[in-house]
């Protein structure tokens, strides 16, 4: 058995953050990490001649882990936002709302590996939706408690941004200038001009100069599958090495933690976990910080219920996996007559911010923003354009491949999901991983309020299309008839007291106070269309600089 002053699980964006911050305040680390670490300049082939059929390389699949309950009727009423394509007509053929996936890496850095970058602090009234509009769950704290912490997380990860931001009030700016926008986005700014809507650089995690021993983005747009050039800020570029730097932290990949015992004194006392061999080990701290993502840190809770927790680890309130809010997202795409280049260009480079505020829909109570998303939908190579958009074969199909390849342009929205009681995570009573524990099960449902919402956001993605000159519409595909969930949070809610809620404002659980959560699993609300990684980082930097100040051990080491 080994021993630290703390124990972090997973490596993601939650862990990396606290590990960075713990370490520099001179505490003994252990990270574990299930997944492997991956080296860019070699597992991120873009160079192949066959990079388009390569996706992501996972190393180890997140799809083992999970099982999904039966999704709900779809409605004839919401059919417009059913998904479709030019060349392969309905995507979804039956009759009910159909898993796709929960696209999630496992890996040091967590699923920032394949994430675009985008890089935001939440809208502040997002923060209060039960006092100011009655409906899903405050935040503890307030966005004021948080900006000290996204400033120093958009310095670490590198953050190119735009300068003012009358919403997000910022105590500086970022760190780099904003990267210009591609000439489809300039297009979609066009049309939004003429609607009268807002279209600014998104502020993102790629560097848009030198920065910090990284080279600039080279506007590929393959972000998804995976950065071979070491520009954008992920946390094992960026957060990892800085706490391995300090001294006092040890990462042990492929190290997958099985359970937590938890003792008769209110106090967790190991964790159980398995290497890459096999072999079991138990680790014990005074610490415990879990941040395996929103869908596996409430399954390894409920995963270690004992004859002290019998219901799951700190799950007093039985709130553990429920409040799962996922992705609420539309994209659609259309054909532009010019030629656009939209095959190339850094990932959703721009974005309105018009409709976040949790009032800005009429007739809904929570936001949603719009961004380019050709990249996202995948639509930059020659493979996807013909298997989704052209269509045909022989002379025509080529005639049509020339005339059509770079002019399709896509407009993604992303909405607030507010929690429902039939969307929650709980243990699979039947399909048991290869070490016999269960799965995780994934239950989403949409009610209509949401419906409403993503009925808003198809519209205006299509609008924003049509403005800018993208009169043809070649694909849609949405949350209405497919769960695809690349946000995901609320499994294990912050909040001030103990009935309400799984963990108190400092990310510690009410009863085990030795146990932190600094995932998105404590996220009371998934904001108006944000992106969450900022956030994450910031909150497990406030908690664990809390932790550290709270125990006296502020000996910081430069960062
Ligand atoms: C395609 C895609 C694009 C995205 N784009 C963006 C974007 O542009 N901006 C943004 O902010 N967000 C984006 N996201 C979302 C973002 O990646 C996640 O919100 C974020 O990574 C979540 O961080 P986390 O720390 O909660 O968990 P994760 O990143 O999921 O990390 C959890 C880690 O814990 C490890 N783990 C799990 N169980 C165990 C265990 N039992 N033992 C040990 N380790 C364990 C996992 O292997 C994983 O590495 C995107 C996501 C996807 C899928
Ligand atoms: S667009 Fe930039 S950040 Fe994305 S993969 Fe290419 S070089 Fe990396």
């Amino acid at each position: 058995m080994s021993r630290s002053d703390v124990v972090i699980i997973g490596s993601g964006p939650g862990g990396a953050a606290a590990a960075f911050s713990l370490s520099r305040a001179g505490f003994n680390v252990t990270l574990l990490e299930a997944g492997p670490r991956y080296r860019p300049e070699q597992d991120y082939r873009l160079d192949r001649a066959d990079w388009e059929v390569r996706r992501f390389p996972h190393k180890r699949s997140i799809r083992r882990r999970h099982t999904h309950a039966g999704l709900q009727a779809l409605d004839t009423k919401w059919d417009t936002l059913r998904s479709w394509s030019r060349a392969q007509g309905r995507l979804i053929k039956g009759t009910h709302r159909a898993f796709s996936q929960y696209s999630h890496v496992m890996g040091v850095g967590g699923s920032t590996l394949h994430y675009a970058g985008e890089s935001h602090r939440m809208h502040p009234r997002a923060m209060r939706l039960h006092t100011d509009f009655g409906v899903g769950a405050d935040w503890p704290i307030r966005y004021e408690d948080l900006e000290q912490y996204y400033s120093e997380a958009e310095r670490i990860i590198g953050v190119a941004g735009p300068e003012a931001d009358a919403v997000r009030p910022r105590s500086g700016p970022f760190p780099m200038p904003a990267h210009a926008m591609s000439y489809g986005s300039q297009r979609l700014g066009d049309g939004c001009g003429q609607l009268g809507m807002s279209w600014l650089p998104n502020p993102v995690a790629s560097a848009s100069r030198p920065y910090d021993g990284r080279p600039p983005c080279n506007y590929c747009g393959q972000c998804a599958r995976g950065c071979p050039r070491f520009d954008r800020g992920t946390p094992d570029l960026t957060f990892i090495p800085k706490a391995l730097a300090a001294g006092h932290c040890r990462l042990q990949t492929e190290c997958e933690v099985l359970r937590l015992e938890a003792g008769p004194n209110d106090r967790v006392s190991a964790a159980i976990f398995v290497d890459k061999q096999g072999a079991q080990h138990r680790v014990s701290a005074d610490f415990f910080v879990l941040a395996c993502g929103a869908v596996e840190t409430p399954r390894l809770l409920l995963n270690s219920a004992s004859r002290h927790a019998p219901d799951g680890l700190a799950n007093e309130s039985g709130l553990v996996g429920k409040n799962f809010m996922e992705t609420l997202f539309f994209t659609s795409s259309a054909l532009h007559p010019e030629a656009m280049g939209s095959y190339r260009g850094l990932p959703s480079d721009a974005i309105c911010w018009d409709y976040n505020a949790p009032d800005a829909i009429e007739g809904v109570i929570g936001g949603a923003r719009f961004s380019p998303a050709t990249l996202e939908a995948d639509l930059s190579g020659p493979l996807n354009y013909a298997q989704r958009i052209v269509g045909g074969w022989g002379e025509k199909h080529h005639e049509q491949m020339l005339g059509m390849f770079g002019h399709v342009l896509s407009v993604g929205a992303i909405g607030e999901n507010l929690p429902n009681p039939r969307s929650y995570i709980d243990l699979d009573p039947e399909e048991k991983d290869t070490h016999g524990l269960a799965k995780a099960r994934i239950h989403s449902h949409l009610p209509d309020m949401e419906l409403k919402r993503l009925e808003f956001m198809a519209g205006r993605c299509r609008s924003i299309l049509k403005a800018s000159g993208a009169e043809e519409p070649v694909e849609e595909y949405g949350s209405y008839d497919m769960f695809n969930s690349t946000h995901v949070f609320g499994t294990c809610k912050m909040g001030a007291s103990a009935g309400d809620s799984v963990v108190d404002a400092q990310c510690r659980s009410h009863r085990w106070r030795n146990l932190l959560i600094t995932d998105a699993s404590v996220f009371p609300s998934s904001g108006g269309g944000e992106a969450p990684s900022l956030t994450i980082y910031a909150n497990a930097l406030r908690a664990c600089d809390r932790l550290a100040a709270d125990l006296g051990q502020q000996r910081r080491v430069p960062a």
